[in-house]
C-alpha cells in the first residue's frame, strides 16, 4: 500500500483569517485568548480538509502564529538576552517581541528576517552566541499533536531539523561553531521526540532543507551525528524531508541516514529519481514529491502515476509515499474561492486543497489500479491538453519575435565611457546628482481613493484627477527640496508587479490567491499563464503628465523582467528564461515609447534579481546569464544619450557584482545604508565601472538621519567610487514612510550632497 502524505499546509487561512486576528491582537483589539482560539479554529478546519481529502496522517506543528523558525528558537530557548531582559509577563508578547521588536525601543531590535531558501517566504534568523543552553523551554509540538488528537485526527508532527535550524541562524560570535552548538541542541530534540512518542505519535517529519544546498563534508557529518542520536531517542518512524532542489552530492548521504523514510522533491529535482531508486538502502521508504508545492498548475497525474509505478517496481508499494514537492505553505489554499477567473484558465489551476486531491488520486491509482480513478485521470488529461492547445496561451507572433532576436539586440551602440558624455550633455547634471528610487509616501487618502475606485465608488476620471493631484504634489516637493533627477512618485501603482501585469496580455489575477510572505504579511502573486504581449504604452501618459510639470529631468519608472518573473506564479510549460525574455521584449517596447515621448532617464528596477539564484552554486551562472540578458534585451534598444538606471535591494551583492556590471546600466542605486557602505568594497576598482548610487538613507526605519551622518556615508563611499561616478539617493522607494519622515530626511540628503560638492570643489581638504 502506497500512502499519501502532506508535508505542511498554509497557515494564514483561505481568507487571511489568521492575518486579521494577529493584527487585531497587535492593535489590542482582541485578547490573547481570542487570538489563540481563532488560531485553533483555523488549525481544526485545515486538518479536517486534509483528512477529508484522504490524507491519513495530517501534519501537526506546521502551523505558526508568525514563523516556524522563530517557533523552533522559542521552543529550544534560543532567546537572545535582549528579549529575556524585557521580563515580559506574557509568553506571547515575548514571542512577538522577537518577531517585531518593540516600538520605540531600538535596544530590542527584532530578529533579522531573510528569505527561506529561494522562496518568497521570510523566516526570522535565530541568533547564537555560543553560550546557549538549549533546552525544551516550551513544547508547542506536543501541544499541537495533542490538539490534533483531541479533535480526532491522527497526526505526524513536522519539526524543523536541528542542523537546518543551526545553519539557518547566525553566530554572533565567531567561536560559536555549529558542531558545538549541535551538541548542546540535541538533548532538547531528543526530549522533544520522547514526549511525542509518549503521547502516542507513531512518526515524525523532520525537515532538513539544507540538504538541497551545497554542503561541506563537516556539515554532512553533523547530519549523521544528529540523526544517529535522535533516531535512538524514541520509537518513532522518522520521515526526513528535503525540498526545493535535487540533493546532488548530498543524495547518497541523505539516503544512508538512520531514518525510516526520505522525502525528495521530484518537481524541482527529477534528475535525482533514478539515483535515489538505485541508492536507497533495503529498508528505506521513499516519499515522492510529485505535486508542485511551489506553483499553482494542475499536476500531470498520469505522468506522476507512471513515475511512482517505476519506484514501486524497484522498491515495492509499501516503501513508497506520495506527496507534494514541499509544504503547501507556498501556494494559496482553495481554488474554489475564485469566482472571477476565466473558466478556461481556472480549469488549469490547482491550489492547496486541490493539490491534496491530486495526491490522493495518484495514490488510489497506485493502490486500486488506474480504473478506480479513471474519470479523474481523464479529466486531468483533458485539462492539460486544452492548456497545451489554448489560443490564449500561445501567440505565434511572440514566438516569431523571440526567434528573431539578434545578438546586437543585447548591446548598447556605444560603451559606457562613450555614452556618459552624451548623457551628460543631454542632462547637464551637477557632480553627485541627487535622486530618489521612485515611490513617495502612499498616504491614507491615496489608499482610500484606490479602494473606492476598486469598488467602483468613484469614476475613472475622478480617480485620475486624484492621481494628478498626488503627482503634482510630489513634484513640487522635490523641486523645493532641490533634488536633481525627479520621479513622479508611483501614486497610480498599487504594486510594482501587479500594475504592469494588469496592462500586459498573458497575466491573470486571483481574488484570494494569498501566500504568506512574512508574519501577517501576504502577497497575491499574479499568474502568468500565456505568451506576454503589451496592449499599448503602460506608463507614457503618466510620465508625460509628470514631465510637463517640471523642467528638471523626470525618470521613467519600470519594473524589470526578472523581478516580474520572480514575484509571479510562472507558467511551467516553458523554461523560465523564455517567459523572462517575453517580458523583456514587452518592456523594451515600453522603454522605446518613453524615449520617443522625450524621456531621457529610464529606471528599470530589478530588486529580485539576486533572489532568483538557484540553491546550488553550479546552477547559478546559467541563471545569471539569462537574467542579465533579459535586462539587456529590455534596455539596449535606447539611444546612447538616454540614461538607463537600475535599482536593487534586499540583498548581498558581493557574489554577483560581475553580473550586475554585465547588465551595463548607466547608473545603479543599491541598498547599502545599513551595511555602512561595506558592500562597496565589491564594487571598487575595475570590477564595476558605471555610475553608482549607494543608499545613504535607510528607508526601512522611521528614523530621520542627519545630514552629517549621510555626509559620512558619502565620504566612505568615495573611498571606493570616484566622485564623478557617485550618485546620492535613499536605499529604496519611500512608499512605506510618512511625509513627516521623508521631507526632513531628503532635505538632509540634499544638504549632504551639496556640502560634499563644496568640499570637493575646495580641493577636497577635509576629506583626508
Ligand atoms: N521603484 C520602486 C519604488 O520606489 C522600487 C521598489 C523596490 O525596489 N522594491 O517603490
Ligand atoms: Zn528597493
Amino acid at each position: 500500500m502506497t500512502t499519501p502524505l502532506n508535508l505542511g499546509f498554509a497557515r494564514i487561512g483561505a481568507k487571511r483569517e489568521l492575518k486579521k486576528a494577529v493584527e487585531a491582537y497587535w492593535a489590542s483589539k482582541i485578547s490573547a485568548e481570542q487570538l489563540l482560539s481563532t488560531a485553533r479554529e483555523i488549525r481544526k478546519l485545515h486538518w479536517s480538509w486534509q483528512s477529508e481529502a484522504g490524507i491519513p496522517e495530517v501534519p501537526s506543528g506546521d502551523f505558526s502564529l508568525y514563523d516556524h523558525v522563530l517557533d523552533t528558537a522559542w521552543m529550544v530557548d534560543a532567546i537572545p538576552s535582549r528579549f529575556r531582559e524585557l521580563n515580559l509577563s506574557g509568553d506571547l508578547d515575548l514571542y512577538f517581541a522577537m518577531a517585531r521588536g518593540i516600538a520605540g525601543q531600538t535596544a530590542t531590535q527584532a530578529l533579522e528576517m531573510t528569505k527561506w531558501f529561494d522562496t518568497n517566504y521570510h523566516y526570522l534568523v535565530p541568533e547564537f552566541t555560543g553560550a546557549e543552553d538549549f533546552r525544551l523551554r516550551r513544547n508547542p509540538q506536543l501541544d499541537a499533536y495533542r490538539e490534533a488528537k483531541a479533535f480526532g485526527f491522527a497526526a505526524r508532527p513536522v519539526i524543523l531539523g536541528p542542523v537546518s535550524f543551526l545553519l539557518l541562524g547566525k553566530s554572533r560570535q565567531a567561536h560559536a561553531s555549529t558542531a558545538a552548538l549541535l551538541d548542546r541542541l540535541l538533548p532538547a530534540y531528543e526530549e522533544l521526540l520522547r514526549t511525542l512518542a509518549d503521547e502516542g505519535a507513531a512518526s515524525v517529519q523532520i525537515d532538513e532543507p539544507v540538504l538541497a544546498t551545497d554542503l561541506a563534508d563537516e556539515e554532512r557529518g553533523l547530519l549523521t551525528k544528529a540523526f544517529t542520536r535522535i533516531s535512538k531517542a524514541a520509537p518513532l518512524k522518522i520521515l526526513l524531508a528535503t525540498y526545493f532542489a535535487p540533493l546532488r552530492d548530498n543524495l547518497e548521504h541523505a539516503l544512508q541516514l538512520p531514518v525510516h523514510a526520505v522525502h525528495l522533491d521530484l518537481v524541482r529535482g527529477l534528475e535525482q529519481f533514478d539515483g535515489a531508486l538505485r541508492l536507497a538502502p533495503k529498508n528505506l521508504t521513499l516519499s515522492l514529491g510529485l505535486v508542485d508545492g511551489r506553483n499553482i498548475w494542475k499536476a500531470d497525474l498520469t505522468q506522476a502515476v507512471e513515475l511512482a509505478e517505476k519506484a514501486i517496481d524497484r522498491l515495492s508499494g509499501d516503501r513508497i509515499m506520495v506527496g507534494p514537492s514541499c509544504s503547501l505553505l507556498h501556494v494559496p489554499i482553495d481554488l474554489s474561492n475564485e469566482t472571477a477567473l476565466a473558466p478556461e484558465i481556472k480549469d488549469w489551476l490547482s491550489f492547496g486543497r486541490q493539490k491534496l486531491a491530486e495526491i490522493v488520486t495518484i495514490t488510489r491509482a497506485l493502490n486500486e489500479g488506474r480504473d478506480a480513478v479513471r474519470a479523474e485521470l481523464e479529466a486531468n488529461r483533458e485539462s492539460l491538453a486544452k492548456r497545451r492547445r489554448s489560443e490564449s496561451v500561445h501567440n505565434a507572433g511572440v514566438g516569431r519575435r523571440l526567434r528573431a532576436i539578434r545578438n546586437s539586440d543585447f548591446v548598447r551602440t556605444k560603451a559606457f565611457d562613450e555614452r556618459k558624455p552624451l548623457q551628460q550633455a543631454a542632462l547637464g547634471l551637477s557632480l553627485l546628482p541627487t535622486t530618489t528610487i521612485g515611490s513617495f509616501p502612499q498616504t491614507e487618502e491615496l489608499r482610500r481613493q484606490r479602494a473606492r475606485r476598486r469598488r467602483n465608488g468613484i469614476s475613472a476620471e475622478e480617480y485620475d484627477g486624484y492621481i494628478r493631484q498626488e503627482i503634482t504634489h510630489v513634484i513640487r516637493e522635490q523641486e523645493k527640496l532641490g533634488l536633481d533627477v525627479l520621479v513622479h512618485g508611483e501614486a497610480e501603482r498599487n504594486d510594482m508587479v501587479e500594475y504592469f501585469g494588469e496592462l500586459l496580455n498573458g497575466f491573470t489575477f486571483t481574488q484570494n490567491g494569498w501566500v504568506q510572505s512574512y508574519g501577517s504579511r501576504c502577497v497575491k502573486p499574479p499568474v502568468i499563464y500565456g505568451d506576454v504581449t503589451r496592449r499599448g504604452p503602460m506608463t507614457v501618459r503618466w510620465w508625460q503628465f509628470a514631465q510637463n510639470l517640471t523642467t528638471l529631468p523626470m525618470k521613467g519608472m519600470l519594473t524589470g523582467p526578472v523581478t516580474v518573473l520572480q514575484w509571479s506564479f510562472v507558467r511551467d510549460d516553458q523554461p523560465r528564461r523564455d517567459t523572462c525574455f517575453q517580458l523583456a521584449l514587452a518592456i523594451r517596447d515600453e522603454i522605446l515609447d518613453l524615449e520617443s515621448a522625450g524621456c531621457r532617464v529610464i529606471q528599470l528596477d530589478e530588486p529580485a534579481l539576486r533572489e532568483g539564484l538557484p540553491l546550488h552554486k553550479a546552477d547559478g551562472s546559467d541563471y545569471l546569464h539569462w537574467a542579465v540578458d533579459a535586462f539587456r534585451l529590455a534596455t539596449a534598444g535606447v539611444r546612447d544619450s538616454t540614461q538607463i538606471h537600475t535599482h536593487m535591494c534586499y540583498a548581498e551583492f558581493n557574489d554577483i557584482v560581475d553580473s550586475i556590471a554585465a547588465m551595463d546600466a548607466d547608473v545603479i542605486s543599491l541598498e547599502s545604508a545599513r551595511s555602512q557602505m561595506e558592500l562597496l568594497d565589491a564594487f571598487a576598482g575595475d570590477r564595476y565601472r558605471n555610475d553608482l548610487g549607494p543608499g545613504v538613507y535607510d528607508i526601512h526605519s522611521p528614523r530621520v538621519p542627519s545630514s552629517d551622518e549621510m555626509l559620512e556615508l558619502l565620504k566612505k563611499a568615495l573611498a571606493f567610487i570616484p566622485a564623478v561616478r557617485l550618485w546620492v539617493n535613499p536605499d529604496c522607494g519611500l512608499k512605506t514612510r510618512t511625509w513627516q519622515e521623508v521631507t526632513p530626511a531628503l532635505q538632509h540628503l540634499v544638504t549632504a550632497a551639496r556640502t560634499l560638492r563644496q568640499i570637493l570643489s575646495d580641493g577636497g581638504g577635509p576629506l583626508s
